[in-house]
């Protein structure tokens, strides 16, 4: 045997299960078909939000959260209607991660040095309804160090535990056949990839040099999604959502390319809810690209006024950092929508300076950095957007500027093939909501929204621009942002029981087999069902990540 146990995939998930075993003295062959520059995957790229429940930030900035209300917000955002079957580990999951969220995960990130910042972002405020999608309150937690910070020690356990001659690194091997004997897992085959040196996150070469075969007593899966395979995307893509974009941006790196789904299922592995996916409506073309169809989430405030491709506003509730499948679903769905594959967000600076964040570690450089005072000087006190925001205004194919509507218009209509909006419609409806700020309250949701985010110290203080007419020109410049879908997330994939334990078609567990992160469904083939809470992916990868590695470790004792 070449290992006591195979973990595929060197993204967090497979990190944190190498690092159950190899503290527990298993040996690990760690395996994945990037070098080593691309250790630790999508983690690295990751904003680091990880949600949490009844925390100590939560409290200190007034929040009060419960078990109860997040159990009540997930089990509203995932409505899990396959019980008998497909959801029937997810919901077991689910429960046990909120409990994870209320209970030990932040005690657990601190013992691996992982800490928070002090404020609590609201992500998915959702779709208006008491039992329906959402957070109810925030509870996006950031970590010091964004995503490089949350998967930074479990490379460093995986480096010294290969010193320690625990651990090997299987680098440039790409698996292409799970080998399952008598029921059991007993290794993988695949093929050996051409050394390549370039940057982490590039695409790298798929020159095959030979094949390679290594055998242990279990194999543990974590090869994360298919974000990166936009066929793949499209395939999978459920009639609910409409009809597939024709172009999208890639949110995820390369490698994110799904084939050990199909992999698993070849050796007889059950897929379950591949019909659920998570991705954005806010994406961005990045300026300054990494991987192919680079593209960049904005994490946007409740502010900006949401245009489809024809001018017309948005319903509630697709408002700005609201309800991301409701709205993908809108645009996807309505007739005269589906030949467009954008829509717009106009703003203001004042709007911009306030309320626009990037998803990614390498767009907010101080907070990866750890560097607390360029957060305090340029986020809380800070005159101007974030210096990667200006960039983006600067060098950002889908941004344009304007000190005039008309103007702004002229240019937005400037970015498609054919001028699709009427000025004249776009001004009634900017100046209809302008009006609506007259009074501290009113019947515009989304203005009703801004200022019920407003009530919260943490938005008021950094993230929700103070009401203000679009049109004054003490706001401007105004700003038109082009909008695309943007691939992320697989919210489906290997089902898996709460040990990570993977099972067959038949549904019995394949001995010695396990999945976790992303290719698991981030656990059980489907924990968020049909909808996230945010900041639960990365989460999802230590927790299934831990439980499969503690499980294996005890099945190779
Ligand atoms: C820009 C960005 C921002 C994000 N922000 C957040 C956030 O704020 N909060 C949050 O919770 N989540 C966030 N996420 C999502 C989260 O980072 C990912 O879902 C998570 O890191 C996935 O980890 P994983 O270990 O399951 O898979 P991955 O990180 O994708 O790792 C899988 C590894 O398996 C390897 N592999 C795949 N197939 C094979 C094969 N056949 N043979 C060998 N190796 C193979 C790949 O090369 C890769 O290294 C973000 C993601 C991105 C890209």
């Amino acid at each position: 045997m070449d290992a006591d146990v195979i973990v595929v995939g060197a993204g967090l998930a497979g990190l944190v299960a190498a690092h159950e075993l190899t503290s527990r003295g298993r040996r690990v062959a760690l395996v994945d078909q990037e070098g080593p520059a691309d250790l630790g995957g999508q983690a690295y790229w990751s904003f680091g939000g990880l949600f949490m429940v009844d925390s100590p930030e939560q409290r200190r900035l007034g929040i009060k959260d419960s078990f109860d209300l997040a159990w009540n917000d997930w089990r509203g955002s995932a409505r899990f209607d396959r019980l008998e079957d497909e959801d029937s580990w997810a919901v077991r999951w689910a429960r046990a991660y909120v409990e994870f969220a209320a209970g030990e995960k932040r005690s657990w990130l601190q013992s691996h040095g992982i800490t928070l910042l002090p404020t609590v972002g609201w992500a998915e405020r959702g779709d208006l309804r008491a039992d329906g999608h959402g957070n109810s309150v925030p509870r996006f937690h950031i970590a010091w160090g964004t995503g490089t910070g949350v998967v930074e020690p479990f490379v460093r356990y995986a480096e010294q535990a290969a010193r320690d001659g625990l651990l090997t690194f299987h680098h440039r091997h790409r698996v292409d056949e799970l080998v399952i004997e008598n029921g059991a897992a007993r290794g993988v085959r695949g093929t050996l990839l051409a050394p390549d040196d370039t940057p982490r996150g590039v695409a790298s070469n798929r020159e095959e040099t030979g094949t390679f075969e290594l055998t242990a007593q279990a194999v543990i899966v974590a090869t994360g999604g298919i974000g990166a395979n936009q066929d793949a995307v499209r395939r999978h893509w459920p009639a609910r959502l409409g009809t597939p974009p024709a172009t999208m941006v890639t949110g995820v790196p390369a490698y994110v390319d799904g084939r050990m789904l199909d992999i698993s299922a070849k050796a007889g592995v059950r897929l379950v809810n591949r019909d659920r996916m998570w991705h954005y409506t806010e994406g961005v073309r990045n300026w300054n690209p990494i991987w192919p169809g680079h593209g960049i989430r904005i994490l946007a405030g409740p502010s900006s006024v949401w245009l489809d491709a024809l001018g017309r506003r948005l319903p509630d509730p697709c408002l700005p950092g609201y309800d991301t499948l409701s709205t993908l679903r809108y645009l996807r769905t309505t007739d005269d929508l589906v030949e467009h594959d954008h829509s717009w967000f106009v703003l203001t600076r004042k709007i911009v300076e306030k309320e626009f964040a990037l998803s990614g570690s390498e767009q907010n450089p101080d907070i990866t950095a750890k560097d607390r005072r360029a957060v305090l000087r340029d986020r809380l006190f800070g005159k101007g957007a974030p210096g990667p925001v200006r960039d983006f205004l600067r060098h950002g194919a889908d941004f344009v500027i304007a000190d005039t509507l008309e103007r702004l218009v002229e240019k937005m209509n400037a970015l498609t093939d054919r001028p699709l909006l009427d000025a004249a419609e776009v001004r009634r409806q900017i100046e209809a909501r302008d009006l609506q700020l007259a009074n501290p309250y009113g019947k515009d949701a989304q203005i009703q929204g801004i200022r019920n985010a407003r009530r919260y110290l943490g938005d008021r203080l950094g993230r929700v621009a103070a009401p203000h007419r679009i049109l004054d020109p003490a706001a401007g410049p105004l700003i038109g942002v082009k909008l695309h879908i943007l691939t992320r997330k697989t919210l489906g994939g290997i089902q898996t029981d709460l040990d990570s334990r993977a099972l067959g078609a038949d549904g019995q567990v394949i001995d010695g087999l396990y999945a976790a992160g992303e290719v698991a469904g981030f656990g059980g083939g489907g924990v968020h069902g049909y909808n996230a809470l945010e900041g639960t992916f990365l989460g999802g990868c230590l927790f299934s990540g831990r439980a499969a590695g503690r499980h294996a470790a005890r099945q190779t004792a």
